[in-house]
């Protein structure tokens, strides 16, 4: 990319163009002052009274999101609220006031700076957000004391334009008035972020973790930003603009073609049933995958549960997590992964000796069987859920048939002592495998046996198969899902579940995407489970195509030499069906085989 570009996640979807507001929105500098003693308890007091009138402007905060981006948004400003009423943060503060005889506003800084350094240091991307939100906090009660308003850097902006950001909390995004603001830049931020969130949901393009953007982006300079490829490109000609324009005609015209097909089934055009489910990592996303109707969760990740706590959830905790999920799909099932830890993701209780190949290392099922402690705890709660939901167990890096004895003879002995302990559990739950090594693929016909279903993880088959790292930048243009190696174990995965009359499905990134979900329901999969965004996009592809065509394609695809030919014949083939200028105004088919029917 030039210098003109900068990179960072697309967020919010849509363009937008205008003049940079820069926003210095971080912790005020607090002049260090001590008081007479006199003073103290008036300190403390003036404490009080600000937290009192943050929590009430939160509050106000939360109502407005209730309003404008829905009730399950809305809840994102609980958490401020709690941290507004922790009762311990605060007299750790008082106590801070009398003391050292600091002002109120340096002794909330103190302790703030305090929590914000615990947290960081346990690297967990959820606690990361919740230190945005916190900030947010901190923010407002110091500004308060300090006699500022801590939103006053909205003001000022009169004409419709881009905000940058170091880092944007949810109580501003929630703020934004989409005639002044139409784009939102961030350097921190991920698409999970709860300003990401709030950003969607009141449809404000939003691009995150764009680094540099402070120091390249000066305040007024023009900017094209694109929400859904994460780009932002600085001094746009002319001609950039009017193609920007016309990009965000052609994304709106997709955006109501998907929303009409939300509430419409995945069937194929010749009459074949898809069924989409959702992959939930946090459970702030449960809201997308119900609001884009997806049939159930086809994997539900349970690494938050661990990761950045420096206890082991409880099996009542878990067990309420995993009830709460399975009862916001009635009717389908939620598909929860036992803990895929490990490799880089081995949590404070876990620390042990560093590996020198963690993703060949001591990971997910291996880590489970060998502290039984912690799995049959996770066991038990699924256990105790599925007495009140359809709940599904799957084991993450299955690469032996034994990992599954050992898991159902797990769930058979935990089940029974639930019995006898009187407490109500259902007496078992299916035991599914994740496909994700070469070895449970080239197993699956044996898996499939001694097993209830098969779900195919393509981001672990992808790396293990070609031997690439999937977090190697480096190797990045080397991780193709769509290599022909990786091909031909998917369909022996489909074909091996399909002899065994056993469900199998993809839960990999790939299955989010529209060519390859055109290419899986060639290889033979009917179940899909896609990040809940991506939910509308994928049904609506499904009910353009043909599943004969899909096998005809994937066919074809198996006989690829490169991952490159399997892209493009698939191109050709969905350009039969589907506008692929709509999914990608750039899309080019290969020179000189442009289909017929090609509507572009
Ligand atoms: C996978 O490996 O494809 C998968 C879905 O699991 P994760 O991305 O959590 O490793
Ligand atoms: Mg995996």
């Amino acid at each position: 990319m030039s210098e003109r570009w900068l990179k960072g996640i697309g967020v919010s979807a849509g363009m937008a163009v205008g003049p940079a507001v820069v926003v210095r929105w971080a912790l005020p500098e607090v002049p260090h002052r001590v008081v007479p003693r006199s003073q103290v308890e008036k300190e403390v007091r003036r404490l009080r009274a600000a937290v009192r009138d943050v929590k009430r402007h939160v509050q106000e905060l939360q109502a407005k999101a209730e309003d404008r981006a829905g009730v399950d948004e809305a809840r994102i400003f609980d958490f401020q609220i709690l941290m507004l009423e922790d009762k311990e943060f605060l007299s750790s503060v008082e106590d801070l006031i009398r003391e050292n005889h600091l002002t109120a506003e340096k002794a909330f800084e103190f302790k703030a700076l305090e929590v914000r350094d615990t947290w960081t240091a346990t690297g967990s991307p959820q606690l990361k957000d919740r230190l945005t939100d916190f900030a947010g906090v901190a923010i407002r009660v110091i500004e308060h004391l300090m006699h500022r308003g801590a939103d006053e850097v909205w003001e000022g902006i009169t004409q419709p334009s881009v905000v940058v950001a170091k880092e944007v909390g949810p109580g501003l995004t929630v703020q934004l008035d989409r005639e002044h603001v139409v784009g939102l830049i961030s350097e921190e931020g991920t698409r999970t972020s709860h300003a990401a969130i709030l950003a969607h949901s009141l449809g404000i393009p939003a691009v995150f973790g764009v680094a540099g953007a402070m120091e390249r982006i000066e305040p007024g300079t023009m900017l094209v930003m694109d929400g859904t490829r994460g780009t932002v490109l600085l001094h746009p000609t002319p001609q950039e603009i009017a193609e920007a324009k016309t990009r965000e005609l052609g994304r709106r015209a997709l955006a109501e073609q998907l929303e009409a097909v939300v509430d419409q089934p995945a069937v194929t055009v010749d009459g074949v049933r898809i069924v989409l489910r959702g992959n939930v990592d946090l459970p702030d996303e449960l809201a997308a995958a119900r609001n884009h109707r997806a049939e159930g969760v086809g994997l539900l990740r349970t690494e938050f549960l661990i990761m950045g706590h420096s206890a082991l959830p409880s099996e009542d905790d878990q067990t309420e997590y995993f009830r709460r999920v399975g009862q916001a799909f009635p009717g389908h099932p939620v598909v929860i992964r036992t803990y895929d830890l490990g490799g880089d993701k081995l949590p404070a209780p876990f620390r042990t000796q560093p590996e020198p190949n963690p993703q060949l290392g001591w990971r997910a099922i291996r880590v489970c069987l060998d502290r039984p402690e912690i799995f049959r705890t996770q066991v038990r709660a699924a256990l105790r859920a599925a007495a009140h939901a359809d709940i599904w167990l799957m084991i993450p890096l299955v690469t032996r048939l034994d990992e599954v004895d050992r898991t159902r003879a797990i769930v058979s002995e935990e089940a029974a002592k639930l019995t006898r302990e009187g407490i109500t559990a259902a007496a078992s739950v299916p035991v599914g495998v994740m496909v994700e090594t070469p070895a449970a693929a080239v197993l699956a016909d044996r898996l499939a046996e001694i097993s209830d279903f098969l779900s195919v993880g393509t981001n672990d088959l992808t790396q293990y198969t070609l031997a690439v790292d999937r977090g190697n930048a480096r190797l990045a243009d080397r991780f193709h899902p769509h290599d022909p190696s990786v091909l031909r174990l998917l369909k022996m995965v489909a074909d091996a579940a399909r002899a065994a009359g056993k469900p199998a499905s993809v839960c990999g990134e790939m299955a989010s995407e529209p060519l390859s979900a055109f290419l899986l329901i060639g290889l033979g999969y009917e179940t899909l489970s896609v990040a809940p965004p991506a939910l509308p996009l994928v049904k609506w592809t499904v009910r353009q195509v043909s599943a004969a065509r899909a096998r005809a394609a994937a066919e074809q695809a198996l006989q690829a030499r490169t991952a490159d030919e399997v892209l493009d014949l698939l191109r050709l083939a969905l350009a039969e069906a589907v506008d692929l200028k709509l999914l990608d105004p750039d899309a080019r088919l290969p020179a000189g085989r442009r289909a017929a029917s090609l509507k572009v």
